[in-house]
């Protein structure tokens, strides 16, 4: 397994495999890797002869005050796993993207920049020519967004986040040239947001969506599920069992939910989470594709209900497609 973090060693290594014939497949991931993250590298090594693992804590979709800075970071542990599933090489960039914290950044002040890690190579900036030392260079300031999809739902408390990831995803595209990249269905807005980039940007990537995997209680795996306390850790069950509970309505109901129902059970998952001492920032029913609300659901429709609540500190994701997946 090649470890590589130079984006143009990278794209060498993605261009040779092609070259030779083989099919390249992608998982980005932010690293701390748990059976989530490792359910989506199987996937992805069933569907591509070679597979690279980017690891990468992507500053450009967290706010100032955001857990940037205590997200969980195990880069041997990465490795490790990564390695025992046959894995064909890590991408672990230092500097994909460089964003402006406060300030200039134009005065090349480097207290300014927030990176992925303490600088200790050159940064991937975007100048070609440039006489200036590494410190001196300007922060990255171009951004893709989907207008649509990054409104409503985690947009609302974090608007800054779909942008930092779309652009951040479509830099990995750019350099790793994968053929398929997978992306979990946990991070529902996530999948939808990249997939509709890659469609509306014609990147020639075939992005799968891999199953949402949980705990064997219910909860959602999740790299943040490790800063949750023992009592946070019990009660946070709450959202999976509120979801599991609307889910198995659905598919009993013959003749689907109209909306004081829908309504009714969504209030019995807001106030099932409340009631564990859970603050919900969304819970929301939403189309699967555009992920618009719906008020109803008529018998055959397909949906999907998002919850987004914070324990503690710790911010929680989770969500149930309802009728099948669309
Ligand atoms: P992250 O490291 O949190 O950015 O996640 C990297 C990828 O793993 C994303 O595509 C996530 O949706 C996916 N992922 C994270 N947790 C899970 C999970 N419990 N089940 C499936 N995919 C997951």
């Amino acid at each position: 397994m090649q470890v590589i973090t130079d984006a143009k060693a990278m794209r060498r290594w993605s261009q040779a495999h092609r070259a030779a014939g083989r099919s390249v497949s992608l998982v980005p991931t932010m690293g701390y890797l748990h059976l989530g993250h490792l359910s989506l590298v199987k996937e992805a090594l069933s569907r591509s002869d070679v597979c690279v693992v980017s690891i990468y804590v992507n500053p450009a979709q967290f706010a100032a005050n955001e857990d940037f800075g205590t997200y969980p970071r195990d880069e041997q542990g990465d490795l490790r796993k990564l390695k025992e599933l046959g894995v064909h090489a890590v991408f672990m960039p230092e500097r994909l993207y460089v964003v402006e914290v406060c300030g200039d950044k134009t005065d090349g002040d480097e207290e300014n920049l927030r990176t992925n890690s303490p600088a200790s190579n050159s940064p991937e900036t975007n100048s070609p020519v440039s006489n200036s030392p590494p410190e001196t260079k300007a922060a990255h300031e171009t951004y893709v967004t989907a207008e649509q999809l990054q409104v409503g739902l985690c947009s609302k408390t974090r608007p800054h986040f779909f942008r930092g990831v779309a652009t951040v995803v479509a830099k990995l595209f750019n350099i790793c040239e994968p053929d398929v990249a997978v992306f979990g269905k946990k991070d529902y807005q996530q999948l939808r947001v990249v997939q509709r980039v890659v469609r509306d940007l014609d990147f020639a990537i075939d992005v799968v969506g891999a199953p949402l995997e949980r705990e064997t209680d219910g909860l959602a795996m999740s790299s943040r599920n490790a800063r949750l306390t023992a009592d946070h850790r019990a009660n946070a069950l709450a959202i999976s069992r509120g979801l599991l509970v609307l889910k198995n309505k659905v598919a009993t109901s013959h003749r689907g939910l109209d909306e004081q129902t829908l309504a009714n059970e969504v209030r019995e998952i807001r106030t099932g989470i409340t009631e564990a001492g859970g603050e919900v920032d969304y819970v929301e029913v939403c189309d699967q594709e555009s992920l618009v609300p719906v008020k109803t659901l008529p018998a055959g429709a397909k949906a999907v209900c998002l919850v987004a609540a914070k324990f503690g500190d710790v911010r929680l994701l989770d969500n149930a497609e309802l009728g099948g997946e669309a």
